[in-house]
């Protein structure tokens, strides 16, 4: 039988964070993470193309909650103790220097994902945080005065249990033995398939200020469009795939967007187009691109509006500019399935968040249980966000824990 102070099961992002923080605060706790894999933080490692993106420089709370589409309320009260200045202070506390991206975006100056898992192999080993690998949680009991966890590898005894096993079915099913709910799991920042002669022949191409609707719904997003091999990524598109995780889901992920290249009324649109008319005259219209749209895809819209590779401005009609205008402004595709966006992905859905007191993310219906990350149903678009949830609510449930 092994007795702990402290269970922590899953050695990921949460519960690497959560356990030295628990050890660091009150080294007199024993304190374990049971780990199923036989390395742990694999997430980690993988996440963000392989360098990690640790958070994001946003440092005002009540604009951080706005990146959440799940946990946008609960997270307020807990930024405000712990975000993502502090998580950089963390870091740099310990040896790990972070630099920010144009785009917000916060990774390690090495550009590896590889020192922030150093970083925290090396602090669980100078706290003594015990590190159990191979170790895959069965069942979890409540005793008396503990919780009871049967592992493949014998049972354990915990007064204190911390949930950080991410976006793992298996356990929610446990938990919701323990009473709990779970919001059912959906894929969330993911890409669009999309299948149309427009975009068929230039991957790569990006429009830098784009606007998407969502057909038949109220999902709309803003941002930068990459044009894929198979349809549709970058921001815009990831935005509205983690807003619109449950909506599309239930469509089984097929639909119809309107696309806005240019982000301007299709008014405004034409009457550009009509001074440009006049201005370009006897230029063709093909071959040179306008509102700073890329040469390719400037090129594929106007064809799409049925204007010739050798028509001029001033041969266009009224029908044609109107149909370049609908092109550029109101771009019908239809979007049939989706496909993983390698840089980040996570779940949205989990232990339902109305259970959680968020001052300790300690369990309303069980006392000294306490969840971190991705386990709870927060989940946030990509950008670091999502690892920032993560080292939020295990700095808090470490806080709590090592009173
Ligand atoms: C490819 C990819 C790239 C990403 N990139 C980024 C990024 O750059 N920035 C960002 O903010 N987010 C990123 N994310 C999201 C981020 O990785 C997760 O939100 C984060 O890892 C969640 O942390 P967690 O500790 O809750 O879960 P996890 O990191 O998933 O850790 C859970 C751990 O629990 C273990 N476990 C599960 N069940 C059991 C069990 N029964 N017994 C014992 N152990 C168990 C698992 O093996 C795992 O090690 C990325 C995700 C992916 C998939």
């Amino acid at each position: 039988m092994k007795q702990f102070n402290v269970i922590i099961i899953g050695g990921g992002a949460a519960g690497f964070f959560a356990g030295i923080n628990i050890a660091e605060q009150n080294p007199n706790l024993k304190v374990a993470i049971l780990e199923r894999g036989k390395e742990g933080l694999q997430k980690v490692k993988i996440s963000g193309g392989g360098r990690c993106n640790v958070t994001h420089a946003e440092f005002i709370p009540n604009e951080l909650v706005h990146y959440y589409p799940r946990g946008e309320k609960e997270l307020l009260g807990p930024f405000h103790k712990f975000m993502t200045g502090d998580t950089m202070a963390w870091f740099e506390k310990r040896g790990v220097n972070l630099k920010i991206e144009e785009d917000g975006r916060i990774f390690p100056v090495t550009d590896s994902s590889q020192t922030i898992i150093d970083c925290f192999l090396n602090e669980a080993k100078k706290n003594k945080v015990e590190v159990l690998y191979n170790h895959s949680v069965k069942s979890i009991k409540k005793t008396e005065n503990d919780w009871q966890l049967d592992t493949n590898q014998g049972s354990f005894f915990t007064e204190k249990l911390l949930i950080a096993t991410g976006s793992n079915p298996k356990i929610w099913k446990l938990l919701e033995g323990l009473n709990h709910t779970i919001s059912k799991p959906v894929p969330s920042l993911f890409t669009f398939n999309i299948k149309d002669s427009r975009i068929k022949d230039i991957p790569g191409v990006v429009a830098q200020k784009v606007a998407i609707k969502v057909l038949a719904s109220r999902l709309e997003s803003e941002g930068p469009l990459l044009i894929t091999h198979v349809g549709m990524s970058a921001p815009a598109i990831l935005k509205l795939s983690a807003y619109g995780a449950l909506e599309l889901a239930k469509c089984d992920y097929k639909f119809s967007i309107e696309v806005n290249f240019i982000k301007r009324s299709f008014e405004n649109c034409l009457v550009n187009l009509k001074a440009l008319k006049q201005t370009l005259n006897k230029k063709t219209v093909f071959k040179f691109s306008q509102f700073d749209l890329p040469k390719r895809l400037w090129k594929q819209l106007v064809l799409a509006a049925d204007i010739s590779e050798t028509t001029t401005w001033a041969d266009l009609n009224k029908n044609q500019l109107e149909a370049l205008a609908l092109q550029l402004t109101k771009a019908i595709f239809k979007v049939d399935g989706k496909s993983t966006f390698k840089e980040e992905f996570v779940t949205a859905g989990g232990v339902n968040l109305k259970e959680i007191n968020f001052k300790t993310f300690e369990s309303k219906l069980h006392k000294n249980l306490y969840f971190a990350g991705e386990v709870l149903n927060i989940d946030a678009v990509t950008g670091g966000f999502n690892f920032q949830n993560a080292w939020t609510g295990a700095f808090i449930a470490a806080k709590s824990i090592s009173k």
